[in-house]
Order: C-alpha cells, then sequence, then structure tokens
C-alpha cells in the first residue's frame, strides 16, 4: 500500500534551495541566482513571459514589417561581419516552411557561436524591419524551444548572464512537481468553489505547462487570487491588530453633542452652501470612526474639486469640540497657507467652550484658533505657536514637515489630517501619530486624503490597511473644464488670443510653465525668461504675475494675495499652484510643453479652473513626443472624471510605481494585476475580511499562517498575531 505523500506548503518549497533539488549542479545554481531564482519557491512562482501556440504559429512569409511578431524556424549560417568601428555584428538567416527572415545582432559577438550550435528549432521575438526589401529582426530575444512535443510551449523570462534557455527553465519547474507532487491550498474550499478556483497546486502545474491556453488563463486567475487574497489577510490583520492595541479617543462627534454651543452643527448652519450627498456620507463614515474608541485610519477620496478639504475641516471642528486639537499636514508651504486661509475665513466668528477653567472669568468661549506652522515661519511666531499647542490655546495648526519636528507638542491632539498623502512616505505619516502615542499613550485619529484619485481596487491593495470613504459626488454646478490640445502653426497665439478674450470679460488665468526641479536655479531662470516674454508679447497690457518655489514666502503669498483679490489677472507659475490653489474668478488654464507632465498632476493642474459657475478651458500646449505623450493629452481632453483618468495613467505607467512604495520582498504581487483583476482585488477583500470575522488570529488555518510568515516575514506576522 503506497503511503499518502506528504503533504508539503509553500512555505517548505521557500526553504528548499534550489541546489538541494535533482539535476541542478552548483554552476546551475549560480545561473538561476541571476534570474532571482533561490528556492523551490522561486522556481514554481518563476512564471511564463508569454506562450507559444503552435497550433497558431505565424508564418515567417507573414510576418508584416512594423509589427511585433514570434517566430520559430531553424537557424541557418550564423557569421559574422565585418564592419568598420569596433561594433560587432552577427548575421544569421532563420527559415521555416513559408520562407526566410535575416537576423541581426549588434554587440553580441557570442551570437555566432551559439546559433551555428542549435540544431533545433528556435523562437525568436522582434519587431520585423524592412530594409532594401529584405526583412530584418533586429537584437531579438532568442529562446531554443527544443523538441518539446506540447502544442502550448512555455516562455520564460530570461536575462542575458544567466545564459538558461526556457526549455532548460520548463524542465527544472517540471522537477519540482515530481519531487513534490502535492501541496497545501491554503485558500478555504468553499471560497474556491464559489469563485470557481482551481485547485492550487493543479494551478501551478497548468500555468508552466498548459494543455490549451485557457488553462494557462484559469491557472493565472487562481495564483493571482492567492496573491491578492494573502495582501488582504495581511491588511486585515493589520487594521485588526492596530484597533485592538491602541487606545484611541472617543471624540463626541455628533453634529449636536458639543460642548455648549455645538460647534459643529452651527459651522453647517452657517456654510454658504448645503453639504453634497457625498461629503455628508463620509462625514457619517468619519465621525462613526472619530466616535468610536478605537483610532481611525481612514482614506477620503474624491476628484479634485469634489470638496475634500471641507469634509477633513468638519472632522477637525468635531475634534476641537470635544477640547482636541487638530493637524492639517500638507506637502507644500503654498499649499499649507491656502489651507490656513481657507479654514481661517471659514472659521471666522465661530466659537469653542475654554477647557481650562482657570482662565476663565466671566464667558467662557473663545474663537476656534488656527495658525500656520511651516519652515519659514519667523521664529518669533514659530515659539508663540509652539508654545500655544502645548498650553492647549491653539485648536487647528496647519503646516508641512515643520509639525513632525520634535520640539512640537501637543496638549490634546485628538486627529491628524494628512493632505496629499502620496509625497509622504508611509513612516512620514505615522511619525507623528506615534510621538503621540508615547507622550500620552493615546493614538490620535488619522485622516489620509489623496490629490487625485486612485482607482479604487488600487486603493484598496495600497492604501488597503485604511478605510476608506469615497465623496462620490462635485458641488452643483459645476460645469466640465472644456480642454482641448490645439496643435499646428497658430496654436499658442489663438490660445492666448482666447486667454485675453476671458481677462477681457473680467476672468483670471493660470499658465503653467514645466519646472524640472524647483531647486535648480538654471530652471528658475528659465520660468522668469518665459514670464518675461508672456508678459512683453502674448500676453502684454494685461497685468501679470510670477509664482515658482524658489520665490521668499513673502513674496509667494503677495503674488497669491495679488491674484485672489484680483490686482493680477493671469499667474504664470510652475506647479506649485497644482494643489490646493482656488480661485473661483479663473477660468483659463494654458499648459504650456504638457508633454511632461503626467495625467494626475494634469487634472490637478486643471482642477484649478472650473471652480465658480463659470464655464471654464484647460489648453495644453504641446508637441506629440510619443504614442503615450500622445494618449495622456487626448484622455485629458475625452475625461474629466479623475477616478477614469486614473485607471489610465496605471495602465499607461505601470502598476510597480505604485506598489512599489508599499510592498516589499515576497509579497510583491508576480501575476496579479490591480488594475486587470479588479474583480479578483474585491473578491479578496471580502473573503480576507471574511476569514478574520470568524477566525482573527487564523488558528484554524495553520497553513495560511505558515505561508505569510514566510512570504511576508517572521517577524512581522508574528507581530500580527500576538494577542
Ligand atoms: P478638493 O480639496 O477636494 O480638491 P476643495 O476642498 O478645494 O476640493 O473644494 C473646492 C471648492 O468647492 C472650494 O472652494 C470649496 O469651498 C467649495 N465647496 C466645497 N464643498 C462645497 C459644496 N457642498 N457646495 C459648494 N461648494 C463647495
Ligand atoms: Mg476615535
Amino acid at each position: 500500500m503506497a503511503a499518502r505523500p506528504v503533504t508539503i506548503g509553500l512555505d517548505n518549497l521557500c526553504s528548499f534551495g534550489v541546489s538541494s533539488l535533482p539535476g541542478i549542479p552548483p554552476g546551475r545554481a549560480k545561473a538561476l541566482e541571476h534570474l532571482g531564482i533561490e528556492s523551490a519557491y522561486d522556481l514554481v512562482t518563476y512564471f511564463p513571459r508569454r506562450y507559444i501556440d503552435r497550433t497558431k504559429q505565424a508564418l515567417i512569409a507573414d510576418a508584416v514589417p512594423g509589427e511585433q511578431v514570434v517566430l520559430v524556424g531553424r537557424v541557418e549560417a550564423a557569421r559574422v561581419i565585418p564592419t568598420r568601428g569596433k561594433l560587432s555584428l552577427v548575421e544569421a538567416t532563420m527559415a521555416d516552411e513559408s520562407g526566410s527572415v535575416t537576423l541581426r545582432f549588434f554587440r553580441q559577438p557570442y551570437r555566432a557561436k551559439q546559433l551555428n550550435g542549435f540544431d533545433r528549432e528556435v523562437a525568436v521575438f522582434g519587431r520585423v524591419e524592412l530594409f532594401k526589401h529584405r526583412r530584418y529582426l533586429v537584437n531579438p530575444v532568442v529562446d531554443p524551444i527544443g523538441d518539446r512535443t506540447g502544442q502550448i510551449v512555455p516562455i520564460y523570462p530570461q536575462r542575458e548572464e544567466a545564459k538558461i534557455t526556457s526549455e532548460t527553465l520548463g524542465r527544472l519547474i517540471s522537477g519540482v512537481f515530481n519531487l513534490y507532487p502535492e501541496v497545501a491550498d491554503t485558500v478555504p474550499r468553499s471560497i474556491r468553489s464559489e469563485l470557481g478556483l482551481l485547485d492550487r497546486w493543479d494551478a501551478f502545474q497548468l500555468i508552466h505547462h498548459p494543455n490549451v491556453l485557457a488553462d494557462a488563463q484559469r491557472a493565472r486567475r487562481r495564483i493571482a487570487f492567492d496573491e491578492l487574497f494573502r495582501i488582504q489577510i495581511v491588511l486585515g490583520l493589520i487594521r485588526r491588530a492596530r484597533a485592538d492595541r491602541s487606545v484611541g479617543i472617543s471624540h463626541r462627534a455628533a453634529p449636536f453633542q458639543g460642548d455648549g454651543p455645538a460647534l459643529v452643527s452651527e459651522f453647517l448652519d452657517r456654510l454658504p452652501f448645503e453639504l453634497t450627498s457625498g461629503q455628508w456620507r463620509t462625514l457619517e463614515e468619519i465621525a462613526a470612526d472619530m466616535a468610536a474608541p478605537a483610532p481611525m485610519h481612514r482614506l477620503l477620496q474624491g476628484d479634485v474639486g469634489s470638496g475634500k478639504t471641507l469634509v477633513s475641516l468638519v472632522a477637525m471642528l468635531i475634534a476641537v469640540q470635544g477640547g482636541y486639537q487638530a493637524a492639517l499636514l500638507a506637502p507644500t508651504e503654498v499649499l499649507a497657507e491656502q489651507h490656513f486661509k481657507s479654514i481661517s475665513a471659514l472659521l471666522a466668528g465661530h466659537r469653542v467652550r475654554e477647557r481650562d477653567q482657570r482662565l476663565l472669568f466671566a464667558d467662557d468661549h473663545r474663537e476656534v484658533s488656527a495658525a500656520l506652522l511651516t519652515g519659514s515661519t519667523s521664529k518669533a511666531r514659530r515659539a508663540r505657536v509652539l508654545n500655544d499647542l502645548a498650553q492647549g490655546h491653539l485648536d487647528i495648526v496647519v503646516g508641512t514637515h515643520a509639525l513632525f519636528s520634535e520640539e512640537v507638542s501637543y496638549r490634546r491632539l485628538g486627529l491628524v489630517v494628512v493632505d496629499e498623502q502620496h509625497r509622504f512616505g508611509v513612516e512620514q505619516r505615522s511619525l507623528l501619530r506615534d510621538r503621540v502615542e508615547s507622550e500620552s499613550g493615546v493614538v490620535p485619529d488619522t485622516l489620509v486624503m489623496t490629490a487625485t484619485p486612485i482607482p479604487r481596487t488600487a486603493a484598496m491593495t495600497v492604501f488597503g490597511d485604511l478605510d476608506l470613504s469615497v465623496i462620490d459626488t462635485m458641488p452643483p454646478g459645476r460645469k466640465p473644464v472644456a480642454t482641448s490640445w490645439p496643435q499646428g502653426e497658430g496654436a499658442e497665439k489663438e490660445t492666448f488670443e482666447f486667454l485675453k478674450s476671458e481677462v477681457g470679460r473680467g476672468r483670471q488665468a493660470y499658465v503653467v510653465c514645466p519646472l524640472v526641479s524647483e531647486s535648480d536655479r538654471i530652471a528658475v531662470k528659465a520660468v522668469e525668461k518665459e514670464y518675461e516674454r508672456l508678459a512683453a508679447g502674448p500676453l502684454a497690457g494685461l497685468r501679470v504675475g510670477l509664482l515658482h518655489g524658489k520665490l521668499t514666502a513673502k513674496a509667494k503669498e503677495s503674488v497669491m494675495d495679488g491674484f485672489r483679490s484680483g490686482e493680477i489677472d493671469v499667474l504664470v507659475a510652475t506647479t506649485v499652484i497644482e494643489v490646493g490653489v482656488d480661485v473661483p474668478n479663473a477660468t483659463v488654464m494654458v499648459v504650456e510643453d504638457a508633454g511632461r507632465f503626467g495625467i494626475a498632476q494634469l487634472h490637478q493642474l486643471r482642477g484649478r479652473v472650473g471652480r465658480g459657475s463659470d464655464s471654464s478651458f484647460c489648453f495644453l500646449l504641446a508637441d506629440a513626443e510619443s504614442a503615450t505623450t500622445e494618449r495622456r493629452l487626448q484622455a485629458l481632453c475625452a475625461s474629466t472624471d479623475g477616478f477614469e483618468l486614473a485607471e489610465i495613467d496605471l495602465e499607461l505607467r505601470g502598476e510597480g510605481t505604485l506598489l512599489g512604495e508599499r510592498q516589499s520582498g515576497r509579497s510583491d504581487l508576480k501575476l496579479a494585476s490591480i488594475l486587470r483583476d479588479r474583480d479578483l482585488v474585491e473578491h479578496a477583500r471580502k473573503h480576507a475580511s471574511g476569514l478574520l470575522a470568524q477566525d482573527p488570529y487564523l488558528t484554524s488555518h495553520p497553513w495560511l499562517t505558515r505561508e505569510i510568515r514566510a512570504l511576508f516575514g517572521e517577524q512581522e506576522v508574528s507581530y500580527l498575531l500576538r494577542s
């Protein structure tokens, strides 16, 4: 009677080094290292980059110049071609029964020997080029596929140094499956059957050796789900551990629950407009969190102009009406000042009960107080702000990273609002909170706002340790900003003529020049020159102001004040105006050299107009430098929906840019895509939460526990699982 094979888990595969596998001598292990493969786990998760479906393979005769192709054939007569100069060139002819094509390799002298050594079929990938009626592939990827019998041949990512063919890799990977015929599945059967997912080890085998392409698809889906599920489990554990372990504040959150005259309800009564339904809903979510004893960790999303700042201010007033302080952290001085100004204006005349009864005489109420603290706050002023914060005379402080400084201490910090999260590291975000916790033993609530939207499933993954609130409405009366990309000779002239006609109607405008780095003096010179050119030429006769990051804080403030009050018609600026600047009378945004900006930035810049009830216009001036530039600018012209644009952006830039900062090492997504696999992200989130609700410490899921320990780090996970 054959014994059942011992079941092992992915965690075991992580600890089996490749050199302990059969058929892997030391030399080969070294080569695998070049591919980042050190363990059996690395080997089975080294997924094919593509497959060749040999039933549908293109014939060489059909290869069309300009197109990317996969061709399979035999290589004949590889030879070194003498060239003048040092550039080495190897040429070879590749043929199948339909015809032939020439392969050219520059700077790869070893190819002559290598290609002549193959007596079997080879797959090549590259773009077909046409030169003097002959078709060429220049520096194609070459992969000997050998005499594999299957119809679907996996092709693995290659690296020159490794010199391991797809065929060899495929064989080594099969070796793992032969050695370990059974590996534990960590996703409960009920979830698998609800989602129609394959058994896991079957999926691993099928992704490497599919019988038909549909197998590879199903296998990919299963393995992608696992990646997302593990991440959601870990994020869920982080949320749970935080809620369990830290002592938060139960704020007096309901609008009418205030101390004395209810600050929040009065504030809302006196607002000149009604909150939108999205603002109400998110505020209710925030208020519920704040009222609860566990610390809030919430992400507030909303499109540019949806009124996030106002929502965050109400949250701050919830803290203040219960006698707590609130801090608002902004990424730039300009934005901090802007926030401070608008908050101060909204707060005028609002009163709160003084907490420290000793200070009181007849009236126990005082005005809600707010202050600004940035790197350029004067010494004397700074000393006063620090003192007022420590004494509790100050309710709200708005500032830049200066708020992180060691000398800043708070009397009763109850809420931290972090604006434009992506500019701060995750560590920075928690710095302030952790310090307050260590000083007072209490964790203040945290509300994070992003400048531009992030697609929902990306937010669930990248900011998945936070609860998510989305403002999905815009204040009434907003008209979408009419966006165009004028091209051709007269484009600039016509744009500025239009701008002038708007100024003639009493409106204002921005002209944004790109600036590579704010600190670069040469770049600042370039902006100054552009300002002079515009003021003397296309914008002659208008009152033009200049704003860039290198101006003194005072100069910046006076230019912004001039623009706000209408003394300046046109603000020529760098992207310092990108975030937060709010002048409803401005209706024209001109972005010069718009190809230099990303989608999110352009959307943010465009969001500076369209803030009043008048029609607004955005002009993107740019040459089409590349296909992606073109796609970006066209997307901006076609859509004003920030969430839609965020998806296009992520697609164009790649997901790594978003994930990179937050995830490291083995927890990386190898197969799953937060855009393509939207449905899986949602399922993973839902099922991970469900599982943790039933089994918060994963006691009845030992395989899953072992796996996330191995993949996410023993220490981190132990910390999360300790009750
Ligand atoms: P965000 O920070 O989300 O980009 P803002 O907070 O800057 O948006 O809000 C944009 C503008 O809309 C501000 O001038 C703000 O006062 C105004 N605003 C916010 N909420 C409303 C509302 N419910 N009705 C009308 N105007 C609003
Ligand atoms: Mg709370």
